[in-house]
């Protein structure tokens, strides 16, 4: 296949300065902006409209020729192809209104976003984006969130070590989606979305989607599919990272997907299907007062006792919430050793637990990491 052909290949920084917008900082040094790559991309409109330059195929998805992946699951005939250096996505995703008021990085990606669509004017609080613009703001969020998940954990192996490209449906109608899932993943239909990843060959791993789904099941607006979109995006970060396809402590899964999804925007708290239902006490959007009141009270369970489950399932409400909590403190304070812990964890090879993990990044028991923590809690929520 040739090599990409380009049509802009800078690099937007966010401009600093007192009244310049908010925009994604640095995992490792949270003074410094994180430089935000969404360049090179390929896109089927954006050739006709002469944005990126053609360039030959074959282009696949899920290891089967576009053209007829798009036939297969009878996809809108406006659908879209983009293909970036990290992902590959599928959209048939409507035009929506995005409110800046819904998302802490929403004014920097449309800055982004005007490098591909120079005429775009944001109103005050927004703007309105076409199907082919919204889509590149997806793309653009994706690479933004992979681009700090990389920084995070020091990453710069290609596709953070995986085989190859992560793969997005982000797809509106719910009989597209359905037969997506029926075919390509034979479950979680009834769902908002699926992921799935195969380490053996044919290996992908993949997200999928529907937003009509989405709007019944969590609710209306871009906002709402956002966060959705960057919680899943994070399961398949941390599944696909080092080329593991792992499956990872539910603590560890589940509170980094709200540490992302919170960082973007608190109002919504994406719970996933694993995780069943949504705890009563978890629903307001700032949950640091829960988590002091639990912690001040000693209704706290233990990490140790639950640090080795699976299953986000087996996890108690209380437990999920707090999942957010104690990695949002380990990614904050404690970056380094943060990713020495996912690098220790390889359930392929090594099968070591999550106490042996945290053991050897931290240099102590699950007890005393959770008693640390608690001390945090008490110190910096009140
Ligand atoms: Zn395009
Ligand atoms: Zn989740």
């Amino acid at each position: 296949m040739r090599p990409l052909l380009f049509l802009c290949l800078v690099a937007f920084v966010a401009t600093a300065g007192p009244d310049a917008p908010e925009d994604v900082k640095h995992p490792r040094s949270p003074e410094s902006p994180l430089t935000v790559v969404f360049t090179p991309w390929y896109c089927t409109q954006c050739v006709k409209e002469e944005r990126c330059e053609a360039r030959d195929g074959p282009f696949s998805v899920m290891h089967m020729d576009l053209m007829d992946f798009a036939k297969h699951c009878d996809l809108d005939k406006k659908w879209l192809y983009i293909e970036t250096k990290n992902f590959k996505i599928v959209s048939t995703l409507g035009k929506s209104k995005i409110k800046f008021k819904h998302n802490r990085y929403a004014r920097g990606d449309i800055e982004r976003l005007k490098t591909i669509f120079p005429k775009l004017k944001p109103g005050r609080d927004g703007i309105l984006l076409n199907a082919h613009q919204r889509a590149h703001l997806y793309h653009i969020r994706a690479e933004r969130v992979y681009g700090h998940f990389a920084a995070l954990t020091d990453n710069k192996k290609p596709w953070l070590g995986m085989q190859g490209h992560y793969q997005l449906f982000l797809l509106d109608d719910f009989n597209e989606y359905h037969t997506f899932a029926d075919d390509f993943v034979g479950r979680a239909q009834k769902l908002a979305g699926v992921q799935q990843h195969v380490k053996e060959k044919p290996n992908f791993n993949m997200f999928a989607t529907s937003e009509q789904q989405v709007s019944r099941t969590k609710g209306k607006g871009d906002s709402t599919m956002q966060n959705w979109f960057v919680h899943n995006l994070t399961h398949l970060f941390i599944d696909g990272y080092n080329n593991y396809y792992r499956e990872t402590w539910a603590w560890l899964e589940e509170g980094l997907a709200h540490y992302y999804e919170k960082m973007e925007n608190p109002r919504h708290n994406t719970f996933c299907f694993a995780e069943g239902a949504p705890p009563k006490s978890f629903l307001k959007p700032d949950w640091r007062p829960i988590i002091y009141g639990l912690v001040r009270r000693g209704k706290d369970p233990g990490l140790a006792r639950w640090c080795e489950k699976l299953q986000p399932g087996e996890l108690s409400g209380t437990e999920n919430g707090m999942t957010w909590s104690i990695v949002e403190w380990l990614v904050e304070t404690e970056p380094v050793r943060f990713t020495k812990l996912l690098n220790e964890l390889n359930d392929y090879k090594a099968k070591q637990n999550a106490s042996q993990c945290i053991q050897k990044a931290f240099g102590v028991t699950p007890s005393v990491l959770h008693e640390r923590w608690r001390k945090y809690v008490l110190d910096t929520y009140k």
